[in-house]
Parts: C-alpha cells; sequence; structure tokens
C-alpha cells in the first residue's frame, strides 16, 4: 500500500487517509459483518434454548460459512470491476494507435477543464502521453490508478480473513463462558468489540471516532436483539 505523505513549508509531515479507504473499508465491513452475523447467530440459538455443543457448532458454521460468502462475493464483484477495466483499457489502447491526436485533444481538455490554460494542457498532455500514454489516459480520462486497481484475490482473501477476524470474539466467548451466562457474554464481548471496530475503523479513516462507535454499537445491538427474539420465540414453538 502507497502511503502518501506531503510536507508543509514549516516541515510538517501530513499523511492522507484517501489511500487507505479502499482496503479499510473492506476490512471494516468484512469484521463488522463477520462479529455481528455470527454474534446474533449465537445469541439466537442460545436463546432458543439449544444446548452448548449445538451453539459452538453452530458459531464454528456459521465462520466457515460466512467467510466462503464473502470472500465469493467480493471475488466476483471485484473480478466484474476488472473485467471492465480491462475492457477499457484495451478500447484506449486501440484509440491511442489509431487516433493519437484524438486522444491527445481529450487529454488536453481534461486539463483545461481542470485549470489549466489550453496551450499548458496541450504541452502537459503531449509531454505525458510521450512519457505513458495509455498510463495518462488511464489515470486522468478512466480514474484507474494504482489505487484503485481491481484487485479480486486480494479482495477475495482480505474480506474472509477480516470477517474470520470478526466472528472469532462471539465465538470464543461462547467456547469459554458456560450455559447460563452465554447470552449476556456474547452480548457484552460483541458490543465491546463494535465499539473498538467503530474507534479504530475511525481512526484509521479520519473520521468521527465516538459518532462511529454509536453507529456500529447500535446496529449490532439491533441486529442481536432481533435475532435473539426470534430464537426464543421459534425455540418456544419447536
Ligand atoms: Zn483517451
Amino acid at each position: 500500500m502507497q502511503v502518501i505523505e506531503t510536507v508543509a513549508d514549516d516541515g510538517h509531515h501530513a499523511v492522507h487517509y484517501i489511500n487507505r479507504v479502499g482496503w479499510l473499508r473492506a476490512a471494516v465491513l468484512g469484521a463488522n459483518d463477520g462479529i455481528v452475523s455470527t454474534s446474533s447467530l449465537l445469541a439466537g440459538i442460545a436463546a432458543s434454548g439449544a444446548g452448548h455443543g449445538a451453539i459452538l457448532l453452530s458459531g464454528i458454521a456459521a465462520l466457515v460459512a460466512g467467510a466462503m460468502s464473502m470472500a465469493a462475493g467480493e471475488y466476483v464483484s471485484v473480478s466484474a470491476q476488472a473485467d471492465t477495466e480491462r475492457a477499457d483499457l484495451a478500447k484506449e489502447r486501440h484509440a491511442l494507435a489509431h487516433q493519437p491526436e484524438t486522444e491527445w485533444r481529450e487529454l488536453r481538455d481534461i486539463y483545461v477543464e481542470r485549470g489549466l490554460s489550453p496551450d499548458l494542457a496541450g504541452e502537459v498532455a503531449r509531454q505525458l502521453m510521450a512519457a505513458d500514454a495509455l498510463g495518462a489516459h488511464a489515470r486522468d480520462e478512466l480514474g484507474i490508478s494504482d489505487f484503485s486497481k481491481a484487485r479480486p484475490v486480494q479482495a477475495a482473501v482480505a474480506s474472509a480473513a477480516s470477517f474470520s477476524v470478526g466472528a472469532l470474539p462471539p465465538l470464543l466467548t461462547v467456547a469459554l463462558v458456560p450455559a447460563p451466562a452465554t447470552i449476556a457474554a456474547i452480548v457484552a464481548s460483541t458490543l465491546l468489540c463494535l465499539a473498538l471496530l467503530g474507534y479504530a475503523g475511525a481512526s484509521l479513516g479520519g473520521g468521527h471516532r465516538y459518532r462511529s462507535m454509536v453507529r456500529v454499537v447500535f446496529w449490532g445491538a439491533l441486529a442481536m436483539a432481533l435475532t435473539a427474539g426470534t430464537g426464543h420465540m421459534v425455540g418456544a414453538t419447536l
């Protein structure tokens, strides 16, 4: 991951958050999904009156199933993005080979729109195309850069890993806490983990920490309450 760091006139170093957005969003989403879906499922099964072994087994199954579905979903969606990028780059390569003047005008106009004078924009476009025509068009016309380039396998592995990391705390809680206190322990450990995740995500992404904590804790608590209520009702009828 490339870190963008600028040094101000007074020597102050500034690290930009933008290059973190891609992997951060996938990691927080995956971990949040892992915590909320696994803890809700465990709370639901526990509230149905199932035995400790059954609760633990369903938790392990939820972790594996969730991690695989996240990986599959991420791989499929990022592969589709990669296909689109490849098709756009092939079109661009063809246009650069067959109508370089039109392409030069296109790039020049993009720089004029960004505020350069037509002459300077034309010169910048000419020099950038001389250095790396496809790279310049990919970056400034199509918005494909090193940061945004689609990496399906990396995305799938990162998603499955972050889901699994998220699912572990509620699962370990069930493994360590005996039957009467299971639900209370799941709720406590889950809300704590969600608060930490909200805090970490906001800290890394430059967001508002406490608002982010409240946001993830609220939705996590709601998901657990609804699932536990459903589990309790269904368990009573079975
Ligand atoms: Zn172009």
